[in-house]
C-alpha cells in the first residue's frame, strides 16, 4: 500500500489539503468534495491553528493546498496562510480556486502564497481576461501559477452503500485521491485519508438515508496520544474506509461538466443503487496492476523520491 516516508523522526508526505470552506460559488455535478450540497461554513482560525500545531509535531509535507468549496470565499484566508508558514509544516503553500473571485483578491494573498492553482471550467464567470490579470499579479509577486482546463468529472457519488466487498476494496486500493495525489486532510480535530468522510453523511441525508458518523469512524483524532503511530497506521491502511462504501474513488466513468440547478442541490436525484456499470473496469484493472508492480519496486528500492516519481508517472498515464 502507499509508501510512507520518515524524515528526522517525522512522517513526510508530498501534500496535504485543507477545506477552508465547505461551500462554493459553483455547483459542479460530481464535485469530489460534495460542495454543492453543503451548508455554508467557514473554518475557524483558532481550531485550525490548534490542529495544525499538533500535526506539525509529527508531520511534514512539501505542499500545503487550501481547497474548498471555493477557498477565496473565506475572508481570513491570508491569516490561515500565515499560520501554515509559522507552523513549519509545509515547504510550499498553494491555493486552489475556480478563479472567479480573483479580481477581488487582495495583493496580500498573492504576496503570501507560493502557488495559485486555477481549475478553469467552461463557465462564463471565468474568462481569459481574468486569467491574464491574475497572471500579471502572480508575476508581480513571484507566485507560481498553474492552470488546468476541466470539462468533465468522474462519477464518484453512490446512492446506496456498495455491498460488493471486493469492489469496495478494489475502489479503495486503486484510489488515486488517497494513495497517489496525497489528498489527505484535517478538520475539527481529526486527520483524514481523503475528504469524503467529511461530507458523505450530509449528502446521504439529503438523499433520505441515515448513515453512520463517518467523520468519527474514518477520522484519526489529532489530540490524543501516539499520534505518529496512529497516522502511520491510517496512511498504510490496507482495508477500505467505511466512507468507501459510498464512493467510486477515481474509477467512475467520466461525465460532462455541468452546474447543478438549485432544485437538484436541495434535493439531489439518487445516483442509483447499482453503480457497477458506472465503474471504468479497464481503468480499475490497470491501476490495480500498477499498484502490484509499484509494491514490488518499492520493496526492492524503498525510496520516497522513487515513490513520488512512480506517482507522477501513474498520474500521467491514468489522468484524472
Ligand atoms: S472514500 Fe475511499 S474511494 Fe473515496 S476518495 Fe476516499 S479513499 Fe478514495
Amino acid at each position: 500500500m502507499p509508501f510512507v516516508a520518515l524524515k528526522n523522526g517525522r512522517i513526510y508526505s508530498h501534500k496535504i489539503e485543507y477545506n477552508l470552506v465547505d461551500h462554493c460559488n459553483f455547483s459542479c455535478d460530481e464535485c469530489s468534495h460534495l460542495s454543492p450540497f453543503m451548508a455554508s461554513r467557514k473554518q475557524d482560525l483558532e481550531q485550525f491553528v490548534e490542529d495544525l500545531s499538533r500535526l506539525a509535531q509529527v508531520y511534514r509535507v512539501r505542499r500545503f493546498r487550501f481547497v474548498g468549496g471555493e477557498p477565496l470565499l473565506h475572508d481570513k484566508i491570508v491569516d490561515f496562510v500565515d499560520a501554515v508558514k509559522q507552523s513549519g509544516l509545509a515547504e510550499i503553500i498553494e491555493v486552489a480556486s475556480n478563479g472567479v473571485l480573483l479580481d477581488h483578491a487582495k495583493d496580500d494573498l498573492f504576496r503570501s502564497v507560493d502557488s495559485l492553482s486555477i481549475s478553469w471550467y467552461p463557465d462564463p464567470r471565468f474568462s481569459k481576461d481574468v486569467l491574464v490579470r491574475a497572471k500579471s499579479r502572480c508575476d508581480e509577486f513571484g507566485t507560481r501559477l498553474r492552470v488546468a482546463r476541466i470539462n468533465k468529472f468522474r462519477r464518484m457519488q453512490v446512492g446506496q452503500p456498495l455491498e460488493d466487498e471486493r469492489l469496495v476494496s478494489e475502489i479503495y486500493r486503486s484510489c488515486l485521491i488517497a494513495h497517489t495525489w496525497n489528498c489527505q486532510t484535517f478538520y475539527d480535530g481529526n486527520f483524514y485519508l481523503c475528504s469524503r468522510p467529511l461530507y458523505t453523511q450530509a449528502y446521504q441525508r439529503l438523499l433520505g438515508s441515515e448513515v453512520e458518523n463517518l467523520r468519527h469512524i474514518d477520522g484519526v483524532p489529532l489530540h490524543e496520544p501516539n499520534l505518529k503511530s496512529r497516522l502511520l497506521d491510517a496512511l498504510q491502511k490496507t482495508t477500505a474506509l467505511t466512507s468507501c462504501r459510498y464512493c467510486l474513488g477515481t474509477v467512475g466513468r467520466y461525465q460532462t461538466w455541468r452546474q447543478l440547478p438549485l432544485t437538484e442541490r436541495r434535493k439531489p436525484q439518487s445516483p442509483g443503487a447499482l453503480p457497477n456499470e458506472d465503474v471504468a473496469t479497464i481503468r480499475l484493472r490497470g491501476i490495480l496492476g500498477w499498484r502490484a508492480m509499484e509494491k514490488l519496486i518499492l520493496n526492492v528500492w524503498p525510496s520516497a523520491r522513487l515513490a513520488r516519481a512512480l506517482n507522477v508517472v501513474l498520474t500521467a498515464i491514468a489522468g484524472h
